[in-house]
């Protein structure tokens, strides 16, 4: 399809959430620009779970298909003591799980979304892939979006998605409220042949060791072939006010109190970065005219219900919905969207924060929570309708 003369519609950041509002906007027949920051298009070399809820939309953007052969279905979600070692309780994942909720859980490499993404986009004659293009500042007059790169480049559209992850300048410019918030917790991850497993006891499924302050979740990737293991902390000593928070070494002082098994398998997860997790408030208003936000930039979560991602994908199914609706009125294509992804995306938000500290829980909260979630029934995942049963989107 020739990319003809109609306007540009500007998106920053190629990540998963703008890759896929590209998509989905070039399928509406909108000719889209993605200005990207990095060199090159990609993604960290880690994996990523993906709700129910997001399937149907990867379907409808024939990128699940490109990503299929990759894609691993864990056959239940587990929640074991980090400090027994005992499983907790279970959410099976298999049959009653689909019938529920129409379509699998199911966790993949970050490269094969992605890249099943890009792939599509690459095959869009409406899309044109612009890396090396930070947007450094927009400026709107009547029906037009100008944005200058930090290089200096400039670009024309229609409207521009801020689509530029959790430290977006679009943000900044759009909503003004500063810094995320930190959290205080931290993230360190590790990919190892799935052979070099030494406790094989859920191999087949997903699982998460939880303790005070800490949690540690496992999973297999790309066919099974290897692990993908994530240990976090939520840093004792930056909640105290001390220097040095988040280290290797507070990494290694938190996992102390776990059972040897689970303590042991810090050995798959590499000390040379970690993840410094922040989220935001939610806010009542991120558009501005033409311009809008999406994924990070507009709702940025702690990942504690592994629906980041998951977001950002709904956010580009519904935009492009609300935009092939409006035709050329952005603004209030923008506004209806907003509104449709709001109050969503800041129960996601503030669920995730409460999910953290009920995992997280020591003490006598610790023994609560055990309890309850002992009492849990594996076939009726609590409270996860409004989340895993998605959202309507139109044709
Ligand atoms: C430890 C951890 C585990 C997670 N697990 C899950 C999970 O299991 N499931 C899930 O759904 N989510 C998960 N998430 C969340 C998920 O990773 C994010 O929500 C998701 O990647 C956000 O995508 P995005 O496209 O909005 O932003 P990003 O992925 O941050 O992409 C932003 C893009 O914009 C580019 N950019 C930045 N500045 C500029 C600029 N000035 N101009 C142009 N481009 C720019 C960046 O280079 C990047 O390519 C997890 C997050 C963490 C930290």
């Amino acid at each position: 399809m020739a990319r003809g003369t109609q306007p540009e519609v500007l998106i920053a950041g190629g990540g998963i959430g703008g890759l896929s509002a590209a998509l989905a906007l070039a399928l509406k027949g909108r000719r889209v620009r993605v200005l990207e920051k990095a060199a090159e298009f990609g993604e960290i070399g880690y994996g990523i779970q993906m709700g129910p809820n997001v399937y149907p939309i990867l379907d409808r953007l024939g990128v699940f298909k490109r990503m299929a052969p990759h894609v691993v279905y864990p056959d239940a979600l587990v929640l074991a003591d980090g400090i027994t070692g005992q499983e907790l309780s279970r959410i099976n994942l298999s049959a009653k799980f689909r019938a529920r909720f129409t379509h699998p859980y199911f966790v993949v490499h970050r490269r094969d979304l992605h890249g099943s993404i890009l792939e599509a986009c690459r095959e869009r004659a409406e899309i044109a892939l612009a890396p090396s293009q930070g947007l450094a500042k927009f400026s709107q007059d009547g029906d037009r979006v100008f944005v200058t790169c930090e290089d200096g480049s400039e670009h024309e559209g229609v409207a521009l998605i801020g689509a530029d992850g959790l430290w977006s300048p679009t943000r900044a410019a759009v909503v003004g409220d500063g810094a995320p918030r930190l959290a205080g917790h931290f993230v360190y991850r590790g990919l190892v042949p799935t052979e070099e497993i030494i406790d094989r006891s859920h191999l087949d499924s997903m699982v998460i060791y939880i303790g005070h302050h800490l949690h540690l979740v496992q999973y297999r990737l790309r066919g099974g072939t290897v692990m993908n293991n994530v240990a976090t902390i939520e840093s004792v000593r930056f909640a105290r006010g001390e220097p040095n928070f988040g280290t290797p070494d507070e990494l290694e002082e938190i996992f102390s109190q776990c059972a040897p098994r689970v303590h042991d398998m810090l050995r798959y997860i590499s000390r040379e970065r970690n993840w410094v997790l922040h989220d935001r408030e939610p806010v009542t208003n991120w558009t501005k005219g033409n311009v809008t936000l999406l994924g990070d930039a507009a709702h940025p979560t702690l990942q504690y219900l592994a629906q980041g991602a998951c977001m950002a994908i709904e956010d580009a199914a519904v935009l492009a919905a609300e935009v092939a609706r409006h035709g050329d009125d952005f603004n209030a294509s923008f506004l209806a969207y907003q509104q449709q992804r709001m109050n969503r995306t800041a129960r996601v938000v503030l669920s995730a924060r409460f999910f953290g500290a009920y995992i997280h829980a020591g003490g006598g909260a610790r023994m609560l929570r055990n309890e309850l979630l002992a009492k849990r029934d594996p076939d009726d995942p609590w409270e996860a309708d409004w989340l895993y049963r998605g959202i309507e989107i139109p044709e």
